[in-house]
Formats: C-alpha cells, sequence, structure tokens
C-alpha cells in the first residue's frame, strides 16, 4: 500500500500500475481455459478464487470505504482488498508487517535468537506443498530437534544436571516459493539461542555455543527419519488433474539452482539425506528492530509490486530482490508459465504457514513469563481492510477487534504516518459508508459527486 510522496497521505494502490495484475486481467480467462481442456477438469476453487481476487485487489470498481475528516469533511477511498495468502504482494505485505509487529510485541522475548533454515531436494519441496500431514509432522520433528540440540547444549556449555529444566522456543515460518517464483517449499525457524533455565523462581537465560557440523547432521537425521517413514505409506501425490498439471507446469521452464554444487558451503550449512540446513544468522532480541525486520523476512511475499514485468515480447520477466549466488538478476518465462508459477504459490486451505513450539507454543506453561511483559497496546482499528464484501455492521464490529493490529497503525510503524489524522487540517478521519452497490459505486466514481483525493504519479510502494 503506497503513501503519496508529495503529501504523506496514505492512497490506495493503482492495480493498473502494477504488473502481475495487470497480467492475471488480460490472461486469467483464456490460462483457466488451456489448463481446464488440458486436464479435463477445473482448477480447485481455493487457486481460481485466488487469481481471480488478485486479479481486482485494490480495484475501486469493485467497491471502496469513504473516510472522512470529521472537522473539515476532506474524503480519502480506500478499496478493498484480495486478502490473498499465497502472493498478492498488498496483502501478504499487510500480514507480513501485521505478523511481524505481532511477533515483536507480543511473543518474543529480548533475548538471542538463530535462524535456521531446512530446504529440500527434488520433488519433496513441491509435494511439502500439498502433503498436510507430511509437512505438519516434518515441521515438528524439526522444531523438537532443534529445541533438544540446543537443550543439551546448553546442559554441556553451563555444566548444568540436567536438561529438564532448560526450555528454549521456535517460531517456524512455512515458505514456498523462490526467487524466480517456482514452487520451493523450505523452512524458516527463528529458534531462541540458548534457553531459559527454570530454577526457583527464576527464568534466566542460558546461552547456546552455536551449532557444530555434527549436531546439524544429527538434526537432519531426525527429520529424515520422519520422512522415511511417511514415504512407505503412500507414493503419489493426490492431486486434483488440473492442479496437478499447473504445478508440473510451473517446475519447467528457468529455474535457480538451490545450492550451487560448485561452491564452498558457506559456514553453518550442513547436507545430509537429501536435506539442507543452514543456521549462519543470528539476531540479539534486544535490537526490536532488527529482530522485526528478520520477522519481516521470514513473512515476506513472493514477490514486490515492481519485480514483475511485462516484456515486449509478450513474455514476463521476474526481478530478484538479490542476484542469485550464480550472478542472475532476474528469470523470463512465458505468461503461462508465471500464471502456473502464481497458482502453485497458493497454499491449500488450512495450510497453517506458521507454527510454535517449546515456550513459544499456545499452551505450554512458561509462556505467559518468557513473553513480553508490557507489549505496546494494540492499536483500534480505523480502517479494516479484511472484508472483501464487508458490511457496514462487520466493519464496525472488526474495528472493535483487539487481535487485528490496525492498518492505521501499522502504516504508521512501517511508514510514520496517521491515516487516521486529516492531512488538510489534522482532525480526526472516520468511516462514513462502505460502497459496495455496483450502481452506487459507479455514481461515485464517474458521476456528480465529487471525486476522491488521487495521488499524483510517483508513489512510494512497500516494498521499493
Ligand atoms: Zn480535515
Ligand atoms: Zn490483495
Amino acid at each position: 500500500m503506497p503513501v503519496c510522496a508529495s503529501s504523506g497521505v496514505y492512497v490506495p494502490r493503482d492495480t493498473h500500475r502494477c504488473d502481475a495484475a495487470v497480467l492475471v486481467q488480460h490472461h486469467l480467462a483464456g490460462f483457466l481455459e488451456r489448463v481446464e481442456e488440458g486436464s479435463h477438469a477445473p482448477l480447485p476453487d481455493f487457486v481460481r478464487d485466488e487469481l481471480r481476487g488478485f486479479a481486482v485487489c485494490g480495484d475501486f470498481s469493485q467497491g471502496f470505504v469513504r473516510t472522512a475528516c470529521r472537522r473539515c469533511g476532506d474524503e480519502l477511498r480506500v478499496p478493498f482488498p484480495c486478502k490473498g495468502r499465497g502472493f498478492c504482494p498488498s496483502c501478504m505485505g499487510r500480514r507480513m508487517a501485521e505478523g511481524a509487529a505481532l511477533l515483536v510485541d507480543h511473543v518474543l522475548p529480548a533475548v538471542g535468537y538463530r535462524q535456521w533454515v531446512l530446504s529440500f531436494s527434488g520433488p519433496l519441496a513441491v509435494r511439502l506443498g500439498y502433503d498436510r500431514e507430511l509437512l505438519a509432522a516434518v515441521s515438528g520433528c524439526l522444531g523438537r530437534a532443534v529445541l533438544r540440540d540446543i537443550r543439551r547444549a546448553v546442559k554441556r556449555e553451563h555444566g548444568l544436571a540436567s536438561v529438564a529444566e532448560l526450555h528454549g522456543g521456535v517460531v517456524t515460518v512455512v515458505q514456498r516459493f523462490r526467487s524466480d517464483l517456482g514452487l520451493y517449499v523450505h523452512l524458516h525457524l527463528l529458534v531462541t539461542d540458548g534457553a531459559f533455565e527454570e530454577c526457583t523462581g527464576e527464568l534466566p537465560f542460558r546461552a547456546a555455543p552455536p551449532p557444530t557440523p555434527e549436531r546439524m547432521t544429527a538434526i537432519l537425521g531426525r527429520v529424515h527419519e520422519v520422512l522415511a517413514a511417511a514415504a512407505h505409506d503412500a507414493d503419489d501425490l493426490d492431486l486434483d488433474p488440473a492442479l496437478a498439471a499447473c504445478v508440473q507446469h510451473s517446475l519447467r521452464g528457468p529455474h535457480l539452482a538451490a545450492v550451487a554444487p560448485d561452491t564452498e558451503p558457506p559456514p553453518h550449512t550442513v547436507s545430509a539425506y537429501g536435506l539442507h540446513l543452514h543456521a549462519a544468522t543470528t539476531v540479539d532480541g534486544r535490537d526490536r528492530r532488527r529482530l522485526e525486520r528478520v520477522c519481516r523476512y521470514l513473512l515476506r511475499p513472493p514477490f514486490a509490486h515492481d519485480a514483475i514485468e511485462a516484456l515486449a515480447d509478450g513474455r514476463v520477466r521476474v526481478h530478484f530482490k538479490a542476484p542469485s549466488r550464480r550472478g542472475a538478476a532476474f528469470a523470463d518465462m512465458s505468461v503461462d508459465t508465471f500464471l502456473s508459477r502464481l497458482c502453485a504459490l497458493v497454499p491449500p486451505p488450512r495450510f497453517h504457514m506458521t507454527r510454535y513450539y517449546g515456550v513459544f507454543a499456545s499452551r505450554h506453561r512458561l509462556r505467559a513469563r518468557v513473553i513480553p511483559s508490557s507489549p505496546q497496546p494494540l492499536a483500534p482499528m480505523q480502517l479494516s481492510l479484511l472484508f472483501r464484501t464487508a458490511l457496514p455492521d462487520e466493519l464496525r464490529e472488526a474495528t472493535m477487534t483487539p487481535r487485528r493490529i490496525g492498518w492505521a497503525h501499522l502504516l504508521a510503524r512501517v511508514f510514520a504516518v496517521d491515516v487516521t489524522v486529516c492531512s488538510k487540517c489534522g482532525g480526526r478521519m472516520k468511516i462514513v459508508e462502505v460502497v459496495t452497490d455496483p450502481a452506487a459505486i459507479a455514481e461515485l466514481l464517474h458521476g456528480a459527486r465529487a471525486p476522491p483525493r488521487a495521488c499524483p504519479p510517483g508513489q512510494l510502494r512497500m516494498f521499493a
């Protein structure tokens, strides 16, 4: 969501400026036809809905919320988001900002952290995108194995009698994508780099020594056991034919080598059993800004608005956030490959993309004593952008829900601007009307009523 560079005023995103949305708008119907003709079956609803929603995310013609200044009456219009969970840069960007703020304010204590990344070779990185049970088993096994390893390391390091009183915490985030948007499931773990020792009413934090290759190989061994046991149950992934065709198509075309084979492995990197574990990045949790940046990195969307470029020859260029290890800065692909990859990025319903283990698990008895004790109060929501077909009542109710951090609060956090304050007179902005009726939309957009405040070109984008 952009903020006008000249005035600092929050303005809605213009979907027509984002090549990814334009590509989906122009090519979705033909693409769906080709996929469904080839596989004689429709794509599952969760994929079609995601693509259709993305094509109109932030589109005023689909409806919007009118807000106005209580004092001078100045009006601002905010369109509905698609609430996409797979790739929409706006909606996932919002979720990233919200999730990172939530983690830092309400979950992660000010101790040391290490980021652990588990990635998979071959078809497993695809299978885990659709096999919910296997993903849960692998994620749970890895979380527990890392915690067990850390408790033992802390016991040895500090000469403690037992590991029984030691407790670490893990936040695991499932990412589905590579830089080239290929489906590539891997797990990012933010792990306490040490453990809390429960001793006579106190919970001091004991730092762990850095992991050794032997310790990391042992962790991979535990994950391998889970995978080997699961392989007996089922070899074939049970996917809808159309989605299976899409996933197959998405795997063709350009892609990056996950691990460059001819380079020296970076420190704290171990490969075994076709699994790769990386654990070089540490964060001092007292540096709350850096910790929040790391959380945002874990929760980030697959691509930014300006990362997708429609080329003159009809192909699509995906610009990488950073050059690949082999120096590539982008990947070019056909429109069908691009759309197939978007389809494969959408997680099936009820896939949990963030999981908590150890002291961060919701039912751990020490959780309340470990998490930040004086969290920043959650601001009530001024503008709920959560409900695509919101009615005024739902919206009003949503503004009272304290569980979500308000968009206004988030924008203030990200951009240091406040959308609840009128840019003209400093008065408070309020929600006037939720416009969802097509006739009312047309009248407000094209009719005699005053046009919405528009932002001149040159908007700041969230990930620019
Ligand atoms: Zn005003
Ligand atoms: Zn969206």
